[in-house]
This record gives structure tokens, C-alpha cells and sequence, in this order.
């Protein structure tokens, strides 16, 4: 509780990689590691693994040619790539798309394959960002062309991007292409497609552009924390059980600050029903007079508090439980002797809400060899799960993902092992089915080292209604609760540490460029 009340405190800043918050964030790991004796196995005899990421800026100097007249950047448009590879646009052929969001008449594939898209913004209140990061209709598209005034705050956001805008500087083989996003004014738009947008048809054929962009890169901190503790058994203490979370989180509110006491009642009501929506289930009538009654709620709320505005997205429970958990299990194990007889690899990865990159630039460059690595246990958010939290939840819930997807044997360890627990959890496996559409096996660290063939178990206490908002704080953690996880990861650890095999892997190994399917 102590460790995790600084970790996710305001000073931290929401720990958002490439930001100063991350610094101090990693920077108190790494202490408390000195602290613990642990071996530091980042660079250069350092906790720290840096990973090189960039922030990318559009640069003004940016042109497109059409028709031979000249489109300047900044003045008729400006662009964006902040994910994936820098782009390397040249001479592309303009499609008119309509209206993004607008599923009437979507163009198929081979409409969009290599194209400019032009586009007019989706309607306000249209789920934009529902179909995730790639927003509406991209379908292959080259780059996307939004229809738009061109306001001095979006060209600053372009030119000057947020601290926490990064990506891996060189992306790893496999990742999908980077997006690039233009904002073109109505007069560049109308050079672009040879006619006025406003009365042109979808599918229309516009112009041949010719895209000049100039993108500034500047680097970004951002690090891994790395930590081994030696085994103990000359013959095994070259194989490793690799234990993760993740340091970083998702930073200040880029909008306005919000009252955290509504906004908590309002989504712990609305999370339920989400869930259900999702599985293609109805909320309950008491579910539905639970959300709608919430106004009145809000009223004594805020007579209850003063008004609380807050804009700092913490992160106590995703992931400062599980970087918190597994700094106890660091000095559970430090302090311990005998030591296990195979070593420890302890990972605190960056990035993860960057998309997995940290933990992508970790196993891409393991300080130990990856085939000794004979299991991944992975934490996050693992302080939460009580049954105001997520539907099934209780003082004994816990999920597991991914725990017999390589190895059927280190899935039944997880299990004896908890049958040994002083108040043992009742696993929940739902999460874990193919297909299932929280696609959570794809979505935290422990899937890049299962990309390699290392049997991993992904440990969390579930998603909530303060999931990745202001309200994810300290206050809420179920502390007995998160403390439970951690001894069974320690104990899963120590079990597999000294197993006289190692875990058998008698599934496929997937490809490691692939992209992750649950
Ligand atoms: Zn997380």
C-alpha cells in the first residue's frame, strides 16, 4: 500500500512513457532494487534498459503537388504518423470516401489499397475510435485525408506533438505499417479530387498527388527495469523464470479535468453494462434503474465532497499493482534462503500502452538467452475484482489468461500451487476462450514472450469502471486482495523454479512477427 500510495501518486503524473512522470516512476523502481540487492541486468551494468523511442513532429517545410500547383504544409495542410514506421509516401492516387463513419456504401479494399482517402470528419457523438486505433475506414487506405479548417491548436499539436506522443524509433518486423493522418482544408481538398468534395459522389477518383512530408524525430525517454536474482542449483541456475508488469500508464487528460466522484459512480454503473452490451447480453432492469437514478446520485455526491477535479490518470491499479506486487515479490525472493534453484528474471516494461513496445524491445533483446527462459508470469491489474468491480467478482476472483495455451503443465502448476494457498482463488477462464472479445491474451506484455514459445500466465483481477480514467487511485485497491496475488505468483514462481524439468511446452509455438490471435 505504502510503495503503490507513490507510485500512482499525482507527482508521478500518470507515468505516460516519454514523460518525466515515467523518469521518477522508473528511477523509484530501480532504487528500491539497489535497495533490495537485486543484479541489475539493464545496459551498461544498470537497472535500466533504454528503449529507444521518438516523438515525430510535422514539419511545415511539407508539400503536395497536384496538377502543378504546390500544397503548403501548414498553411493548407498538415499531417500526422505518430505510430509505426516513419512514412515514405510518394505518388498516390485520391479517393473521395464521403463521410467517415457512414457504413452506407463503405468502399471495399480494393477501392482504398495505396490510396489517399478524403474524408469528411465522422459526425460528432459517432463512436469515433470504436473500431480502435485505426478510427473508421481506413481499409487499407495509403493515408487518410480528413476535410477540415486548419486551426492554430491542431497545427501546434502537429508541429509540437505531447510529450507523451511516442513510438519505437525503428519498429519491429511485423508491425503493421504507420498510419499517416492529413488534415486538408476545403480548398486543398477541392485541388485534391479535380472537383468540390461537397457535391462529389463516394468512390469517386480524385487527382494524382505527389506527397512531400518532412517529419522531425526527436527521442523520448523511456525504459525497461531489469533485475535478476541468481538460483541457487549450479546444473539449473542458467534457466530463468521471467517475472512482468508494467511501469508506465497513460498520462494527464489531453480535455478538460473532470469531478472524480460523479465520474466514478458513472462508470462503475455504466463498466457492468458494458460488458454485458458486448457479449451481445441486456442489462438487468435494476442494472438500468442503477444507471438511470446516477443523477440523482450526483447531487448528493457533490454534497457530500466538494468538488474534486482532477486530470492525472494514475494508474494505481493498471499497472502500479503490478509493478507494486512485483517489487514484494523481488524482496520476498531477495531476502529468501535457500535461493531457488533456477534464477529470476524480474521486467518492469515501458510502453505497454504504447502497444506492447517495451515489453516487444525487451524479448527482442533479452539480456539472457530466450530459450532459457522457461516460463513468463505476467501482472496487470491485479488490486481490484471485488464484486462492485466486474460482474462474478468476490474477495477470491481472479482471472487467468493464457496459462495452458504452450504448456498444459505449467497451466495445472497454477492451479496446485493455489489449492495450497492459505484462502485459495476460484479462477475465472472466460477471459481466456478463443476469440473472446476483450481480447485480453493479446493485450498485456505476457504475448511477447509467448510469441517466442516461453508458456506464459497472465494474472489480473480484471477490468473496472475506473479502467484507464482519472479515477483509477490508490483509494480503490482491494490491498488483502492484491497482497493474495502476489504470494500466489511467488509461489508459482518458486514451484516452477525448482520443478527438476522444465515446464513441458506440448502446444504450438505461434510465429514470432505474427500478429497476436486469441
Ligand atoms: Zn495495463
Amino acid at each position: 500500500m505504502t510503495r503503490l500510495y507513490i507510485f500512482a501518486d499525482d507527482s508521478m503524473m500518470g507515468r505516460e512513457t516519454g514523460t518525466r512522470g515515467h523518469l521518477i516512476s522508473t528511477a523509484y523502481i530501480a532504487n528500491e532494487l539497489q535497495r533490495l540487492g537485486l543484479k541489475p541486468a539493464g545496459d551498461n551494468g544498470t537497472f535500466f534498459q533504454n528503449v529507444p523511442m521518438i516523438r515525430r513532429a510535422f514539419d511545415e517545410r511539407s508539400t503536395i503537388t497536384v496538377d502543378g500547383t504546390t500544397l503548403q504544409g501548414g498553411k493548407d495542410f498538415i499531417a500526422t504518423a505518430a505510430t509505426g514506421a516513419a512514412p515514405s509516401l510518394g505518388t498516390v492516387d485520391v479517393v473521395f470516401g464521403g463521410r467517415a463513419g457512414d457504413t452506407t456504401g463503405a468502399l471495399a479494399p480494393d477501392q482504398l489499397r495505396g490510396k489517399l482517402l478524403l474524408q469528411y470528419p465522422a459526425q460528432r457523438g459517432a463512436g469515433r475510435g470504436a473500431f480502435g486505433r485505426g478510427g473508421f475506414g481506413r481499409g487499407g487506405a495509403a493515408a487518410v485525408a480528413t476535410i477540415e479548417a486548419i486551426t492554430p491548436e491542431a497545427l501546434r499539436l502537429a508541429t509540437h506533438p505531447r510529450e507523451g506522443q511516442v513510438t519505437l524509433k525503428t519498429p519491429t518486423p511485423g508491425a503493421p505499417p504507420g498510419l499517416v493522418s492529413l488534415t486538408v482544408t476545403p480548398d486543398a481538398a477541392r485541388a485534391l479530387l479535380g472537383t468540390d468534395p461537397a457535391t462529389a459522389t463516394r468512390g469517386q477518383s480524385g487527382k494524382t498527388a505527389t506527397l512531400h512530408l518532412v517529419f522531425d524525430e526527436e527521442p523520448a525517454p523511456a525504459r525497461n527495469v531489469v533485475a535478476i536474482i541468481p538460483g541457487s542449483d549450479p546444473k539449473l541456475r542458467g534457466e530463468y523464470v521471467a517475472l512482468g508488469a508494467h511501469n508506465d500508464h497513460v498520462g494527464v487528460l489531453a480535455t478538460a479535468a473532470q469531478n472524480h466522484d460523479s465520474l466514478h459512480a458513472f462508470r462503475q454503473a455504466q463498466f457492468a453494462i458494458d460488458g454485458l452490451v458486448r457479449r451481445g447480453q441486456q442489462p438487468t432492469p435494476e442494472q438500468q434503474a442503477q444507471l438511470n437514478a446516477l443523477h440523482v446520485n450526483f447531487d448528493s455526491l457533490r454534497q457530500a465532497h466538494p468538488i474534486r477535479m482532477d486530470s492525472i490518470r494514475n494508474g494505481a491499479d493498471d499497472d502500479g499493482s503490478g509493478s507494486v506486487t512485483l517489487l514484494e515479490i523481488a524482496e520476498a525472493f531477495a531476502s529468501a534462503t535457500p535461493k531457488s534453484k533456477r534464477s529470476l528474471l524480474f521486467v518492469w516494461h515501458t510502453g505497454e500502452e504504447k502497444g506492447l513496445l517495451g515489453s516487444r524491445w525487451a524479448t527482442d533483446h533479452l539480456p539472457v538467452p530466450a530459450d532459457s527462459i522457461v516460463a513468463q508470469l505476467n501482472m496487470d491489474m491485479v488490486g481490484r475484482g471485488a464484486a462492485q468491480d466486474i460482474p462474478g467478482g468476490s474477495e477470491r476472483y481472479l482471472q487467468l489468461v493464457g496459462s495452458r495455451r504452450l504448456s498444459t503443465e505449467l497451466g495445472d502448476v497454477v492451479e496446485q500451487v493455489n489449492k495450497t494457498e492459505s484462502m485459495p482463488f476460484t479462477f475465472d477462464y472466460q477471459y481466456d476462450a478463443n476469440g473472446d472479445p476483450e481480447n485480453i491474451y493479446c493485450r498485456s506484455d505476457h504475448y511477447n514472450y509467448a510469441r517466442l514459445g516461453i508458456p506464459v500466465v497472465f494474472f489480473t483481477t480484471g477490468l473496472h469502471g475506473d479502467y484507464h480514467q482519472v479515477t483509477d487511485e490508490p483509494q480503490y485497491i482491494d490491498y488483502p486482495h492484491m497482497a493474495r496475488v502476489g504470494q500466489l505468483v511467488h509461489d508459482v514462481a518458486l514451484k516452477v523454479a525448482n520443478l527438476d524439468h522444465r515446464p513441458l511446452v506440448d502446444k504450438p509455438k505461434p510465429d514470432p512477427n505474427a500478429r497476436c490471435q486469441q
